[in-house]
């Protein structure tokens, strides 16, 4: 894997020319299969620009991969289905600006689950991701493109977008650090929505110190997301005794949680350590799955076969015409998500389902809050399981199952963050680090505690 630092070392060296055309063959190659599209003439010139001195600010000259639901100007974005094959946005979402602005050297668009809906990346129209830990394996979902493509040393950033886990689960996978933001720091503009209340986009790095400066590039006011906070992030990890709570409830196999429980017992050496229970974890799962597929089946009302995307030559009567494309367009798992949404949004359905599900999102909440009362950082295993086998997970609920302790940060919009805590027979598990809104510094500060102390 490539820091920024060493990319930078490189860069003081080589021209970012040749550097770049390096990683593009690479790309091009595809070995992991997470790159939809490899965006070769905009890297080169861009790196051209560079190596003229053109090219400045934070992140001048160093490659960054996006993931591929969010819009990018010119550049065909799919969110991986069908129904977007060909669709190439008019603009650039407020965090793809933000990185031009600062000097990045745009690389490609990485592969996902269609919509973000999936935790191992196999839902993709574009064909399952492979992890470059062990390649019969899945790298996680939805962001697994991004996650293969920095632990594959394709890219030294990404971007992944984060609704219940799609940054985290492919971090843990292929031992990489990534992070999703608190609800609100960063413009959700231009991302192509799955369940606005839920999703971020978020940094990914082989290192907390990138995780921090990518995150400082693309946090910040942008008044085209209503619900952008209007904060912004400058990286400065805390430095300070932190107060740290185990979750109770939140667990894994027996192989990761030994990782877990022996990264435990190394921090404990430096931190105050305690177990925190929050009881109503326990329904967080459910809860989540009723919010996102009710908002998705909202959002993806919107392709119809007219307006942009995939549409048929043949117009009979419209009801028809609309039910062709969609049955057409979409697969399998984001079919299943439109029809249980609409569900558990129809009325005499809508009280049973939707609005418990909302009732038990102001519970979890409650219990964060409540257990931050008395710790500055709670602590979980971030999937309970390393990377599955490509095809193992056959049904979906067993799919769903795998989110039980990711789901309930986005649900009570806190920042977290994935971090490489040990492998079990070569495949990499990571810790979950959990903090209070808008404390992303305690968050990276205590990680970066962790890494330097090389537990
Ligand atoms: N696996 C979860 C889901 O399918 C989370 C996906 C995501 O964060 N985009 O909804």
């Amino acid at each position: 894997m490539i820091t920024v630092r060493e990319w930078r070392e490189r860069l003081s060296e080589e021209r970012a020319y040749d550097l770049i055309a390096e990683l593009i063959e690479k790309a091009r190659k595809n070995r992991y299969n997470s790159f939809i599209t490899v965006t070769e003439e905009m890297a080169l010139k861009q790196a051209e620009e560079y190596d003229r001195g053109e090219r400045g600010g934070k992140l001048a000259g160093i490659p960054v991969a996006i993931k591929d639901n969010i819009s990018t100007q010119g550049i065909r974005t799919t969110c991986a289905s069908k129904m977007l094959e060909n669709y190439i946005p008019p603009f650039d979402a407020h965090v793809v600006e933000k990185l031009k602005q600062e000097g990045a050297v745009i690389i490609g668009k990485t592969n996902m689950d269609e919509f973000g809906m999936g935790t191992t990346t196999e839902t993709s129209y574009f064909g399952a991701v492979k992890n470059p830990k062990d390649d019969e394996r899945v790298a996680g979902g939805s962001s697994g493109g991004s996650a293969s493509a920095i632990s594959g040393d394709e890219t030294v950033l990404a971007l992944g977008t984060d609704t219940g886990g799609s940054i985290r689960c492919p971090s843990s996978f292929t031992g990489i650090y990534g992070l999703k933001p608190t609800y609100g720091l960063v413009s959700r503009y231009g991302l192509i929505a799955y369940a606005n209340s839920l999703e971020q986009i978020g940094p990914m790095a082989s290192s907390i110190d990138d995780l921090g400066l990518l995150l400082e590039v693309i946090a910040g006011k942008d008044e085209r997301d209503s619900t952008n906070s209007g904060r912004s992030f400058k990286y400065s990890p805390a430095e300070k005794k932190f107060r740290v709570g185990i979750i109770k409830e939140m667990n894994a196999d027996e192989r990761v949680q030994e990782v877990f429980d022996d990264f435990v017992s190394k921090i404990s050496k430096f931190v105050e350590v305690e177990e925190v229970s929050l009881p109503s974890l326990t329904y967080a799962l459910p809860a989540y799955y009723v919010i996102a597929m009710s908002e998705a089946s909202s959002n993806l009302a919107r392709y119809d076969g007219v307006r942009y995307g995939f549409a048929l030559d043949s117009l009979d009567s419209w009801t028809n015409y609309f039910s062709r494309v969609r049955k057409e367009g979409f697969g399998k798992e984001v079919k299943r998500r439109i029809m249980m949404g609409s569900y558990a949004l129809s009325a005499g359905y809508y009280g049973k389902y939707y609005l418990k599900a909302l009732k038990v999102r102001t519970l979890v909440l409650q219990d964060f809050l409540k257990a931050f009362e008395r710790f500055d950082i709670l602590l979980s295993p971030t999937m309970p399981s390393t990377a599955f086998k490509i095809g193992e997970l056959a049904d979906p609920v067993t799919m769903y199952m795998a989110d039980i302790n990711t789901t309930p940060i986005n649900l009570a919009g806190l920042p977290a963050l994935s971090m490489p805590a040990g492998e079990v027979k070569g495949l990499p598990a990571g810790v979950q680090v959990i903090g209070r809104h808008f404390e992303e510094n305690i968050l990276l500060g205590f990680a970066r505690m962790v890494e330097r102390n090389e537990v």
